[in-house]
């Protein structure tokens, strides 16, 4: 049965509009799976308030979120997703619980409520319920078909990696993710060994990394050597930085393929089937 992913936004830190961020897009973080039909979403950056206009018209109701963690550029997006202002609309969210103890529903009732938003949370008429996890907890949705397991990943507040296992297709996402100064992504190979397609921070060039060690992202260098430790089939860069305009990112991504064949950059709005 086919497992579709589509990138309503792939870009890190903020949204961008210009004329220069049309071919890979403006939109953060926001990828929408379909399982024959049932939804799961990572992220609920800028892209998902397109993705929720989508979901409304294509009378989805019932939806699956994961969230990676509470950086705006992942989060910044839900108050503006139309289904949540739907009362037939059932969401799950699922995160962890942040490293001072909060836990995500807090963050989201202060994104919304004042002075931040209009509307408080209370006031949404759809079904929302927020389910906690602690790392490295395995959890199944739709009654088993589908199982999702999570991974710590370095990361200023920390950030969850997932990893979504359906039919016998896996689905990787690591974001927002910096390797280790050591010992590089070995951290990460069995979690992501043999997934059909691997989502991956790679904000920063090789040469804007030693500018910016310690901010919590990768590189599309770090990409290809995973891809390659861990036999991964397909792997997106993503989290674009938003200095790279659409001639940058071709450039990067020729790059890298030239490395491995494998891996391509995430573009908003491409769709592929795993
Ligand atoms: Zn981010
Ligand atoms: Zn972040």
């Amino acid at each position: 049965m086919p497992v579709n992913v589509t990138f309503w936004g792939v870009r890190g830190s903020i949204p961008c509009c210009s004329t220069e961020h049309t071919i890979y897009g403006g939109e953060t973080s926001c990828v929408e799976i379909n399982l024959d039909g049932k939804i799961v979403i990572l992220d609920a950056g800028s892209g998902l308030r397109s993705l929720g206009l989508s979901l409304v018209n294509r009378k989805i109701t019932d939806i699956t979120l994961l969230i990676s963690h509470t950086h705006w550029d992942h989060i910044c997006g839900f108050p503006f997703f139309y289904p949540a202002f739907k009362k037939t609309s059932n969401i799950n969210i699922h995160a962890c619980e942040l490293p001072n103890g909060q836990k995500v529903k807090e963050i989201f009732t202060l994104l919304m409520s004042g002075p931040f938003f209009p509307l408080p949370m209370h006031m949404i008429p759809s079904i929302l319920h927020f389910n906690d996890f602690c790392i490295p907890d395995s959890f199944e949705l739709f009654n088993g078909e589908a199982v999702v397991q999570t991974h710590a990943l370095f990361h200023p507040n920390g950030a969850t990696g997932y990893r979504l296992n359906y039919q016998g297709k896996s689905i990787a996402y690591i974001s927002d993710y910096e390797h280790h100064p050591d010992t590089g992504i070995e951290g990460l190979v069995d979690f992501v060994s043999n997934c059909d397609l691997m989502i991956f921070d790679a904000m920063y060039t090789p040469e804007e990394y030693t500018l910016f060690q310690g901010w919590g992202h990768s590189t599309w260098q770090q990409a290809v050597l995973l891809t390659k430790a861990a036999h991964v089939k397909r792997t997106a860069l993503f989290h674009h930085a938003p200095i790279h305009t659409d001639t940058i990112m071709r450039q990067i991504e020729i790059e890298a393929q030239k490395q491995d064949e494998r891996v391509f950059a995430a573009k908003v709005n491409m769709t592929l089937t795993v």
